[in-house]
């Protein structure tokens, strides 16, 4: 890739009708790990990710190497101090080889400007012949989160409050671009078989102009529900449920519950449920964050180290008349294969009942 980086891009798959984003400059970025020579840790308990604390030699993400990121457009900074210099707890920055570009330029062939690219069928209604090679720029914003100003390598690793400092981070940065955007979506990938590049733990977060078929999908089902059930709330009833039946119950606090979802596509997948639906995270003061904790020292207890995982917040994407937010862990156990690829169907090997049970154990 020596020609100059193009543009992200957004193209929408005649056949499926769904989006991709072509983010060229992404394949010139630097990565901290060698996947294919990478222990994955699983319950066999080789080195794990713990034994990854001491920074190489150059984490840009450190304290004290703020020069080596983008300039920051937020921090957590108590003692003030100027911008980009050390004193911070949680640092965002511009994605250095961002997916998402806020004055993307026309990328050519179709729609242009803030608008997202049609769908080549959905747009033949309109026009006489369908555009079927229509892009568009790929606008928004991609931020990432810095989790913690030490070289921590997993959330597992911050201490409680650290922990929460964090995740107050991640609500300040979706608040702040929650009312311009059509979706945001803040996901944490620890491990390079996971998707991480860098292994200083952070979180990434992408202001889409346009919401994504599987949270288009959960919209629409809360509404579906709400309407079916003369205001019934979907995940709210499935939360009560998972109380009272107890199998898939991980742990339950005040504010939220753990639980292994009914229909996990992985095994030891884990979602955290407000116990209150608000639709919206980034609104919902600390709730949330205990629950987190005791996710990620479930999966620590039960896998040494901790597994590789992804992890995602799901808040709701504008134009949500019924929404009740929630976070989904997926430890990287299994891969998708040639099925799943073919069908967008998880063949699962885990019942999620034995996983609730396993990690309920290793909280013991
Ligand atoms: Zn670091």
């Amino acid at each position: 890739m020596s020609e100059a980086s193009p543009q992200p891009e957004i193209r929408i798959d005649q056949l499926t009708g769904l989006r991709t984003i072509l983010a060229g400059a992404r394949a010139d970025r630097p990565i901290d790990f060698e996947p294919a020579t990478r222990d994955t840790s699983d319950e066999g308990g080789g080195a794990g990710r713990e034994a990854e604390e001491t920074p190489s030699n150059a984490c840009a993400f450190c304290e004290g190497s703020e020069s080596k990121t983008p300039p920051e457009v937020w921090a957590d900074r108590p003692g003030g101090g100027p911008a980009d210099s050390p004193g911070w707890r949680v640092r965002a920055v511009p994605n250095l080889y961002p997916a998402l570009v806020a004055d993307a330029e026309e990328a050519g062939g179709g729609v242009g400007g803030d608008a997202p690219p049609a769908d080549p069928l959905l747009a033949s209604a309109r026009a006489g012949e369908p555009d079927l090679f229509s892009s568009a720029p790929a606008q928004g914003a991609h931020e990432v989160v810095i989790s913690s100003p030490r070289h921590r390598t997993a959330l597992a690793q911050l201490a409680d409050d650290e922990l929460a400092i964090a995740v107050a981070g991640w609500r300040e940065r979706i608040a702040a671009h929650a009312e311009s955007s059509s979706c945001v979506q803040l996901i944490v990938n620890e491990g390079g078989g996971a998707g991480a590049s860098l292994e200083h733990s952070h979180a990434q977060l992408y202001a889409l102009a346009f919401v994504p078929v599987l949270i288009a999908r959960e919209r629409e089902r809360f509404t579906a529900y709400a309407q079916r059930t003369a205001g019934g709330e979907l995940l709210a009833d499935v939360a009560a449920e998972e109380v009272r039946r107890r199998e898939r119950l991980v742990a339950i606090d005040d504010e939220a519950m753990l639980v292994c979802p009914w229909a996990s596509g992985s095994p030891y997948q884990l979602r955290i449920i407000p116990r209150r639906a608000e639709a919206r995270f980034e609104l919902d003061g600390e709730v949330g964050v205990a629950a987190l904790r005791t996710a990620l020292r479930a999966l620590r207890a039960r896998f040494s180290g901790g597994p590789e995982l992804n992890l995602w917040v799901r808040t709701a994407p504008r134009d949500a008349d019924a929404f009740h937010w929630h976070i989904d862990i997926a430890p990287r156990l299994a891969f998708k294969a040639g099925f799943e690829l073919a069908t967008g169907v998880d063949i699962n090997v885990m019942p999620p009942e034995r996983a609730a049970e396993e990690l309920r154990e290793s909280l013991g």
